[in-house]
């Protein structure tokens, strides 16, 4: 069967308008944030329900067409990108939320974007966890898929954290309910956990139960100016080492600093970093908590700290660093976007050696991150197409993953692996377990998907 002939087959399966296959759609829907990757999918398919998903798989299967699942496309990693062709499942028709506030949990379909779930969470005093800085437009099942985290990450982690159950559909259409949606469960093999952080490359995640957290009485946030970048991250480690448990614990360097101020002109003073703190808590205890971060950045030699518990300042102060991605992003026209974690005793290591790799290669790198959690992005720029420029780009970026896992991290934090990471993945865990490891999950990827059909050249080749 040629292309257009499975296309019309897809058509009378679903009905036409959930299939998209004019040029432009196809070209939209082969890219993902990152940019630097593409391809161009055979056609789009848009499911409204758990049953158009079902249709899909087991036409893939039959037809042994590849599918790529796709949230909001927000990946940096490639994840969603349609590199051989293949069909890609839009999911964000499926959007549905149900907050459970007496059982403490969201039932909410993939295609709900993040910000939605919060939202109605929210009207009954409580909020979900989770929140990467494009929760805006991700969806659930794109943040599950990667195993996001963001902002609250010092205190929450990633989607992992708050799992409970999920419905998946597995290639062939089978549908699985995997977990159960109670904060305890010993069910054997937990396979929503598996399937969380598999970046589409086992099942298409439909719907699932989350944890949700009630809504501090009171936030407070600080944002301290340090001189020197190694003192920011010092400072961090105190914060953690002390015991002391912030909802966010943000580092910006100096380049993030100065392109944020540059685009949104907050008066931000030069300097060589600055950690951004929201603590909560009880009115009357948030004065005492916000003096405890103040106390440990002077200690740490910040020449300036900015506090502020009314919401507007607040909301001004954040921008800092949620305005750190698209201000860092016009800086080049490609960014690579690396995405470390580290033992927290190891932060300065790792803002020195960024640093450090930076002036090895020449080329320009900025650090920005959810450091608190141990987490840092790294933003490396590109600008010219010349190609020695992109292979120290390239050098440098996989350098700084090689030192975070020789400090006892990781290469891949919170973003996924996609295409950007594969090599970094397979050293990684050659490193861990030697060839098992990769071979076992090789193993794992056969038993859900025996033809190779879900998200293939993701993960691993
Ligand atoms: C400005 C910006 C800021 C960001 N900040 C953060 C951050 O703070 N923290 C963070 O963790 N990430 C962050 N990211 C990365 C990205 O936003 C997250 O990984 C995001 O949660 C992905 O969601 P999505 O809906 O866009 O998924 P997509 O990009 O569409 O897909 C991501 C992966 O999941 C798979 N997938 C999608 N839906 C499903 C499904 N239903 N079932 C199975 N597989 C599926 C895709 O095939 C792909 O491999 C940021 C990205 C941008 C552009």
């Amino acid at each position: 069967m040629n292309s257009s002939e499975l296309v019309g087959r897809l058509k009378d399966l679903l009905g036409v308008d959930k299939v998209l296959s004019e040029v432009e759609d196809l070209y939209v829907y082969g890219y993902d944030s990152s940019i630097t990757y593409s391809g161009t999918p055979l056609a789009v398919v848009r499911a409204y329900s758990t049953e158009d998903v079902v249709k899909l798989l087991r036409f893939a299967e039959e037809h042994s067409i590849p599918v790529i699942p796709r949230g909001a496309g927000t990946s940096l990693a490639g994840g969603p990108i349609p590199l051989n062709g293949g069909i890609v499942l839009d999911l964000k028709a499926m959007n549905k939320i149900k907050v459970n506030v007496d059982d403490g949990v969201v039932e909410a379909e993939a295609g709900a974007m993040v910000d939605e779930v919060d939202k109605e969470c929210r009207k009954y005093g409580f909020m979900f966890p989770i929140d990467p800085a494009s929760s805006e437009v991700a969806t659930i099942g794109g943040t599950l898929a990667n195993d996001g985290g963001g902002m609250r990450g010092a205190r929450y982690g990633t989607m992992r954290n708050v799992l409970l159950s999920m419905e998946v559909v597995l290639p062939g259409g089978k549908v699985l309910n995997l977990g159960s949606p109670v904060y305890k469960q010993a069910l054997g093999y937990e396979l929503a956990q598996l399937i969380a952080g598999s970046e589409g490359t086992l099942g298409v995640i439909t719907r699932a139960t989350l944890k949700i957290v009630p809504l501090p009485e009171r936030l407070g946030r600080i944002l301290a100016f340090f001189n020197d970048a190694e003192d920011a991250a010092r400072a961090i480690f105190t914060i953690r080492r002390r015991g002391l448990n912030p909802l966010v614990l943000e580092f910006m360097d100096d380049i993030t600093l100065q392109a944020v101020d540059s685009v949104y002109k907050l008066g931000i003073p030069p300097a060589a970093a600055a950690v951004l703190a929201d603590v909560d808590g009880y009115a009357e205890s948030i004065g005492r908590l916000i003096n405890m971060f103040k106390n440990v950045f002077v200690e740490h030699n910040a020449f300036k700290v900015d506090v502020a518990t009314d919401p507007k300042e607040m909301d001004r102060i954040y921008v800092a660093r949620k305005g750190a991605y698209p201000a860092l992003s016009r800086l080049y026209p490609v960014v690579i976007i690396g995405d470390i974690c580290v033992p927290l005793s190891k932060l300065p290591n790792i803002v020195r050696a960024v640093k450090d790799i930076s002036k090895k290669y020449g080329i320009t790198i900025a650090a920005v991150g959810h450091a608190g959690d141990g987490n840092l992005h790294t933003f490396t720029g590109i600008s010219s197409l010349s190609r020695d420029e992109w292979e120290r780009a390239y050098k440098a970026n996989d350098e700084i993953g090689l030192v975070a896992i020789e400090l006892g991290g990781s290469a891949s934090a919170e973003h996924g692996i996609g295409m950007q990471k594969k090599h970094l993945l397979k050293r990684e865990l050659e490193i861990r377990s030697g060839e098992h490891l990769i071979e076992l999950m090789k193993d794992i990827k056969k038993l859900f998907d025996p033809k190779g059909i879900m998200n293939p050249g993701k993960l691993f080749d």
